[in-house]
């Protein structure tokens, strides 16, 4: 079919668009404006490190990264469920609590929370198994915080744990995303297990994209505007399509539509290295408290592909700081130092990576929504995790509606 379809962007919304497309006999085109695929899940290289542009994660249990990836081809690293707790210069591990919450903590259950907690979560995890994806977003949508109070959570294990463990997911620090997403993530971790591709998150949307064989990919390409069937590239060029799917917020591309979203969330994302971990297991690293540290890893305890250079990988990560660059690494540098007892002249910064637009906030997340809601007009579809909430899985499913729906589009046409 030699029907004129463009993608704008090629992250994992615009690629899982592509391969839909793709599968319906479409030869789709992508105008991405950056110099690879991936958007938001990119690696870099360098130093001998792999860098993800921000920690992320993937859950195995995401039901679309199980559909559009080869899970056991990532060669997928998995955390050890659970997490390290630094609270002041004391630090404790916490075993497992959203999979096996009666198991979990052990003796040290009492430095968490309570043993009521124990048993909010024990229920929490079971109601929350019973329940399918769609009938979680279907619940009311109240803040997190709120949530976990009306859970019965004590006031300790919100400040130990559900604190700093969702705030280094909803890149936020008062939880006030949407208890959908809460209970939607919570069900993730209690089924699945937080992993990374051996070779960095950017293996992600590689496996995507090497799955194309139809799609034209042009990088370095920033579209300037969408104008009902023509997209006005920057470099001025004019291209007439006959469907457009916007797989990037609308509004970097309409105008009309600015201020229309709310504003982002944005993260900062701090790597440093070390002579070695002192963390030592692939385990995340809580810290307790509103300085600026929220969580680290040691990315090369996950997986021993993001150090080939001998040194340790520490990924921190710095959640609604306006300090410039300089400023902020000095600092960070300090607060590592009181956290781990490290002193911090054996921290070599080296690289800091500021996202401004990491997730989009929603009042009113949905796992998915009808066809119907991504046509804007006959010729133009939206795609994008703004559509539904701001994960991987979310921004594989608006691709697919997407591509669904320019499909069904050209089966009304004929
Ligand atoms: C720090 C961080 C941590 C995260 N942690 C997790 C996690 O642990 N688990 C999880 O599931 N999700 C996580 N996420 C969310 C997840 O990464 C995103 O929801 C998902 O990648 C969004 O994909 P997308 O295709 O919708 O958008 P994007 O990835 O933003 O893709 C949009 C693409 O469009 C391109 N583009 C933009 N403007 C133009 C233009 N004018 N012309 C042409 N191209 C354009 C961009 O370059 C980009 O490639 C995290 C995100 C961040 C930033």
């Amino acid at each position: 079919m030699d029907e004129k379809i463009y993608i704008i962007g090629a992250g994992l919304a615009g690629l899982v668009a592509a391969l839909e497309l793709e599968k319906a006999g479409f030869s789709p085109i992508i105008l991405e404006a950056s110099d690879r695929v991936g958007g938001r899940v990119k690696t870099d290289q360098i130093d001998g490190f792999l860098l993800d542009h921000g920690f992320q994660v993937l859950n195995t249990a995401y039901p679309e990264a199980q559909k559009y990836l080869d899970l056991n081809a990532l060669d997928l690293k998995k955390f050890t469920p659970g997490a390290i707790i630094f609270e002041g210069k004391d630090f404790y591990m916490v075993s497992d609590p959203l999979r096996s919450p009666l198991g979990a903590m052990g003796t040290l259950f009492s430095k968490v929370g309570t043993f009521g907690d124990k048993l909010t979560l024990v229920n929490l995890v079971r109601k929350l198994k019973k329940l399918s994806d769609e009938e979680i977003f279907a619940k009311p949508s109240l803040p997190t915080h709120q949530y976990l109070r009306d859970c019965g959570f004590s006031e300790q294990i919100i400040a130990n744990f559900f604190r700093p463990f969702f705030r280094g997911i909803f890149l936020e620090k008062h939880l006030n995303t949407s208890s959908r997403i809460f209970e939607f993530v919570f069900k993730m971790f209690a089924l699945g297990h937080a992993a990374v591709p051996a070779k960095g998150m950017g293996q992600i949307p590689e496996m995507l994209r090497r799955q194309l064989s139809k799609t034209q990919l042009y990088f370095n390409t920033p579209v300037k505007q969408v104008a009902g069937k023509t997209i006005q590239l920057e470099n001025g060029e004019l291209i007439e399509a006959d469907r457009i799917v916007i797989a990037v917020q609308p509004d970097r591309v309409m105008p009309q539509l600015q201020g229309q979203f709310s504003s982002p969330q944005q993260v900062t994302n701090l790597y440093f290295s070390l002579q070695k971990s002192f963390i030592a297991k692939p385990m995340i690293g809580l810290v307790t408290g509103e300085g600026l540290v929220n969580n680290l890893v040691f990315m090369d305890d996950v997986s021993k592909n993001y150090s080939e250079n001998g040194r340790a990988l520490l990924s921190v990560t710095v959640l609604e700081s306006e300090l410039e660059e300089k400023t902020l690494i000095e600092a960070v540098t300090a607060e590592l130092e009181r956290i781990s007892g490290v002193s911090s002249k054996y921290f070599q910064f080296v690289k800091s990576y500021h996202i401004s637009h990491a997730l989009p906030f929603l009042d009113d997340p949905r796992y998915s929504i009808p066809m119907t809601e991504c046509k804007i007009s006959d010729h133009v579809y939206l795609a994008g995790d703004y559509l539904l909430y701001g994960s991987i899985n979310a921004a594989m499913t608006s691709g697919r509606i997407a591509a669904e729906a320019v499909v069904h589009s050209y089966m009304r046409t004929y």
